[in-house]
């Protein structure tokens, strides 16, 4: 039976909202455009691009060649070691190349692509075996089979999920936690899979708490999306270890540290894993492929992709097939305004230009976001005025003008002996803050860039 909640009584909730994280920032939310629309389902297209590393860590290895035909939900490429992921066809149709392709970024990379079959239907046939009884499974064939099944974090990074349940014999997870903040401005992906798909979203969650042999389980949800609130409790029952806490609105809410700390009151130490502290953390997401996998049998070939910000014609929240061309997703949409600037995929705080419109959706592309010269035109840049704005903003309490100051001189190994750069997520909050427009964040990306490159180097 499920309980029916009203929205007055969503703020009444056992974990308390005087807890939370210091600084962060307050961005305009911008999630008026999508926030109401209901999830559509984008039609096949003609070719998909499902380039091969696409996930943090070791790119998968094909098991098709050019010519053999595969069917929606087929795996096409599988896990070259264990920081890897299968890769499954999204559409029925013929392999036609395994070559150098086009990423978002720019850089070509090695991919699969596949012409889909003219009359290929979207409904998933579970024509591949994928029958679990996952209740049964033991820990080690539950990793397995999240491996098989192509799951990375669904929340921008596609870190395999696998590897996250992995947990050493000397570490309990005893709290699950779920992550329904979505505080990226402008994206609304997640909370339209919580308000239309609540039910998933509890069953995962109970998969996943149960293999993990978590206690409870909470879902962070930003106060600024009471429609998630009240659906998710609304399919709640007595039984699920299950709690729905509304967090503060604020940026960056949904970055793991910020989230343990808002929920728990804890604090996560530098260097240190969630798991370290007996937290899984994961995103909303991420749960619901869990689910759609082991009680549909349907790996991860598609997702939810919001297409927002004033340079896209129709915005919208839609079921996009991974490996779809960005362009022709733009296009189902209405394409893009005269005046767009820049797109760019994922949100405006975190998210990355995207250099060419031809690359594909991804399994971590979140949202895609159209910007026209207003919102791009950089202001001038003025001295540091020594405000201190920016490390107000910080959350992870780092020194960002002194960053800042020591990226622009290119002094990378200070930034991390004294500042501790590599602790930066690069959340943009810093940059946001700065009164005199400089790109802290900038800086710090090169720094970061300059300091992982040397260490595969040596
Ligand atoms: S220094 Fe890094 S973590 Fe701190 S606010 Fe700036 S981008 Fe965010
Ligand atoms: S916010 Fe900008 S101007 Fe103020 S201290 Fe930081 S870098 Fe300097």
């Amino acid at each position: 039976m499920s309980k029916l909640f009203s929205l007055n009584s969503l703020f009444s909730l056992p974990f308390s909202l005087k807890k939370g994280f210091s600084h962060g920032v307050h961005p305009p939310h911008h999630k008026e455009q999508t926030a109401d629309l209901p999830i559509q389902r984008v039609p096949f297209v003609s070719r998909y691009i499902m380039p091969l590393g696409q996930h943090i860590g070791v790119p998968s290895e094909p098991v098709v060649k050019v010519g053999d035909r595969v069917h929606r939900g087929e795996l096409i490429a599988q896990p070259k070691g264990f920081i890897s992921t299968a890769l499954h066809s999204p559409v029925t149709g013929k392999i036609s190349n395994i070559g150098m392709h086009r990423y978002v970024d720019g850089s070509f990379r090695q991919a699969i692509e596949i012409e889909a079959d003219p009359y290929a239907t979207q409904q998933f046939v579970n024509t591949h075996n994928n029958v679990f009884n996952v209740k049964d499974m033991n820990i080690e064939q539950f990793i397995d089979a999240v491996q098989m099944s192509g799951i990375v974090g669904m929340g921008g990074a596609a870190f395999p999920s696998h590897v996250k349940y992995s947990i050493p014999d000397e570490q309990v997870i005893t709290d699950l936690l779920v992550n329904g903040a979505e505080c990226e401005p402008y994206l609304t992906n997640d909370h339209r899979l919580m308000v239309e798909r609540p039910e998933a979203v509890l069953r995962g969650c109970e998969i996943l708490r149960q293999k993990l042999n978590a206690k409870r389980v909470a879902i962070g949800v930003e106060k600024n999306k009471p429609e998630s609130i009240c659906q998710l409790k609304n399919y709640l029952t007595d039984d699920m270890a299950i709690d729905i806490v509304p967090l503060e609105v604020k940026y960056p809410q949904g970055a793991e540290k910020m989230l343990i700390k808002s929920i728990y009151n804890k604090e996560l130490p530098a260097g240190k894993l969630p798991r370290d502290i007996g937290i899984a953390v994961n995103n909303v997401g991420t749960i619901v492929a869990l689910a759609d996998y082991f009680d549909h049998g349907m790996p991860l070939i598609e997702r939810i992709v919001t297409l927002a910000g004033p340079g896209v014609q129709e915005p919208a929240n839609l079921i996009v097939p991974i490996g779809t061309p960005i362009r022709d997703v733009l296009d189902f949409a209405g394409g893009l305004k005269e005046q767009t600037r820049e797109v760019i995929s994922g949100g405006p705080m975190m998210g990355s230009p995207i250099a060419d419109l031809d690359a594909p959706i991804l399994k971590g592309t979140s949202g895609i976001l159209a910007f026209t010269e207003k919102e791009t035109s950089r202001p001038p840049e003025y001295p540091c005025i020594r405000c201190a704005r920016c490390l107000d903003a910080c959350p992870y309490f780092l020194n960002p003008s002194r960053l800042a100051l020591l990226g622009k001189a290119r002094l990378f190994d200070e930034m991390q002996d004294k500042y501790n750069v590599m602790d930066c997520v690069e959340c943009g909050a810093c940059t946001y803050a700065c009164p005199s427009n400089i790109p802290i964040v900038q800086h710090i990306r090169t720094a970061k860039d300059n300091l992982r490159n040397r260490k595969v180097e040596t």
